[in-house]
């Protein structure tokens, strides 16, 4: 029996959409090929808020974010942590070389805009690194403040993961110029994982030219040589962009702005019945809009409460990750999920513990 997904990725994907992955394959060289790839980007520029090329990776969001900071870093890179995506963020940039440091604040804070600004006084960086949602805390760092003292800098290019955020959350990414903006589509695209999507700035695609080349595959250059030609430097996920092709009409379709109403009821509920029940990991006014993380003040076992009602309610929640795994759990409300399916996971938790 389908165990229907509430973890915070991936998240459940429609029937109709998991058929997409069924097309039969076409060939990546072949002008049906460029069609298909042309269909998806005016689309994706909607969703994005952006008039930036939208390159396409066939990787995980880890990928992504390694060619952010492979490419977009020629003298140092600030990263920004306050959970374990911001910080996997740093140990990607160490473990290619890239010259970084790490600004870290605990996880249960968000990311406050005059923490950037003095850091980015010190005139070391060039780059900077911003996980937009902390998926493993449930904590939205304030993207828009932070954006406006990144601008003051203007040689400083701004890096963003906005992975468990994107087509969940607006994301302006032109308007707050954002030079890197990534996701991978298992989150709020509620697709199957394997596809990242992320807007490059101009001004990122002539930097990727100067800096030595540190990568192959997430070459930045090759991916937008490939780009002007509505293909991809090597053989890409072609079922998944059968899938996104479909997905980003019936998310047009929908209504961003809809979207994201939808999601912030979704939030608005989860959080409401979090503080009645038990409390939330996050400092307040920090809320994720995808995903709450609930700490566990019963103390409870967070894995018997996952096990059971994955067992008896065929529904998937997370637990806490790394550190917090017992001590929160995790429910995401993000993607297509609606309303009435997340009060359900709610209601199944109150009869499992009683509540
Ligand atoms: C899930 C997630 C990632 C990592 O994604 P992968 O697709 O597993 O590489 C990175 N950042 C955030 C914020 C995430 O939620």
């Amino acid at each position: 029996m389908h165990k229907r997904l509430f973890t915070p990725g991936p998240t459940e994907v429609r029937p109709e959409i998991l058929k997409e992955l069924a097309t039969p394959q076409i060939y990546h060289r072949a002008p049906e090929f460029s069609d298909l790839y042309a269909e998806i980007q005016p689309k994706l520029r909607k969703v994005l808020y952006t008039k930036n090329p939208v390159l396409l990776f066939t990787a995980s969001s880890t990928g992504a974010m390694e060619s952010a900071v492979t490419n977009c870093v020629a003298k140092r890179c600030l990263n920004l942590v306050n959970g374990a995506f911001s910080k996997r963020w740093h140990e990607i940039a160490v473990g290619n070389g890239v010259p970084c440091d790490a600004f870290e604040i605990e996880w249960n804070k968000a990311i406050r805009p005059e923490m950037v600004d003095a850091q980015l006084s010190t005139g070391k960086y060039d780059a900077v690194t911003l996980v937009l949602n902390e998926t493993s805390t449930g904590l939205a760092n304030p993207l828009p403040e932070i954006a406006q003292v990144v601008r003051r800098y203007p040689d400083v290019f701004f890096l963003v993961d906005a992975v468990s955020g994107m087509a969940g959350v607006k994301i302006e990414t032109d308007a707050w110029g954002i030079d890197f903006v990534l996701a991978g589509v298992q989150k709020a695209f509620a697709l199957p994982a394997g596809l990242t999507v992320a807007a490059v700035s101009e001004r990122a695609l002539v930097r990727s030219e100067k800096v030595p080349p540190r990568s192959y595959y997430f070459s930045l250059p090759l991916m937008y040589k490939s780009h002007q030609k509505n293909q991809t430097p090597a053989t890409p996920a072609i079922p998944q962009m059968f899938a996104l092709n479909a997905q980003l009409t019936d998310m047009l379709a929908e209504g961003m702005d809809a979207r994201f109403a939808r999601h912030e009821r979704m939030a608005k509920i989860v959080q409401t019945w979090a503080k009645k029940h038990f409390d939330i990991y996050p400092e307040e006014g920090y809320w994720s809009k995808t995903v709450t993380c609930i700490k566990n003040t019963r103390n409870l076992s967070i894995s018997d409460l996952v096990k059971t009602l994955a067992k008896d309610y065929n529904f998937r929640i997370s637990n806490g990750y790394g550190a917090i795994k017992e001590k929160t759990f995790r429910i995401a409300h993000m993607g297509d999920a609606q309303v009435d399916e997340i009060e359900g996971v709610l209601k199944a938790i109150e009869t499992v513990l009683k509540l």
